[in-house]
């Protein structure tokens, strides 16, 4: 059985020596054999045990209370449970990182959308990220809405060119106009847009956000704060 020296062990536990000479001291690792010169000798159960006083002094445990717990006659029942406590607590410690992560990912692929990029944009658009979970309901509930009306689109139009009946279509042009009013009145009711230039917050038209040029995340439109004419970033504002 190997026999370590006290520079031995301290380097093994990656704790100092005066570290080892001290919790010899204190009786919590003592070295099971002393050589003929009086110098320290530690065997591999010795060993062990300075592992286990190192990572428990990790816990932040005092050392009287590492010293009761390895006098236990079970101290790998209480090491077991203190083990569990600590996976858990990494476990949520990496989640959260990664939600973190998850976020900063999110907020850089959204900045690329942005036309001129600024310090104060990045505000704008995690504030926009914010929201996205109410704007992504937003947009379900228009896709699941529209779903009856394009089916009686198609089975009108086809029904039409098939049967010579038009009077489904007619019905089909019926709704459709007091359904488009609805939608739009419904989505613009519901979205503001966030001015690059100035930040504000603010609601277009009905008229001019109807007409403008758009992607999925972004609008044309002038800010009513600033007079700003360009891409502003479509959020979801609260009803009115
Ligand atoms: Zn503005």
């Amino acid at each position: 059985m190997s026999k370590y020296t006290t520079g031995e062990i301290a380097k093994l536990c990656g704790v100092s020596v005066r570290t080892v000479q001290y919790y010899d001291s204190r009786n919590i690792v003592t070295p099971s054999e002393l050589s003929e010169g009086g110098r320290r000798l530690y065997s591999e159960d010795d060993l062990k045990r300075m592992q286990i006083v190192c990572f428990l002094r990790d816990f932040d445990l005092s050392l009287g209370s590492i010293g009761k717990l390895l006098s236990e006659e079970h101290p790998e029942n209480v090491i077991s449970i203190l083990l569990d406590e600590r996976e858990t607590a990494l476990q949520k410690e990496v989640k959260d990182k990664q939600t973190k992560l998850d976020k900063l990912f999110e907020l850089k692929k959204a900045l690329k959308t942005v036309e001129r990029f600024s310090v104060e944009s990045i505000g704008d658009v995690a504030y926009a990220l914010e929201n996205k979970k109410k704007m992504r309901r937003l947009h379900a509930i228009l896709l699941i809405s529209g779903i009856p009306i394009g089916i009686l689109q198609w089975t009108s139009i086809i029904l039409w060119i098939v049967s010579g009946i038009w009077w489904l279509f007619v019905t089909y042009i019926l709704i459709a106009i007091p359904y488009a009013v609805w939608v739009t009145n419904f989505y613009f009711k519901r979205v503001v847009y966030i001015c690059p230039q100035c930040h504000a917050v603010f609601k277009p038209t009905l008229k001019e956000a109807f007409f403008a040029r758009h992607t999925p995340t972004l609008r044309k439109l002038t800010c009513t704060a600033c007079g700003y004419h360009g891409f502003c970033v479509e959020t979801y504002g609260k009803e009115k």
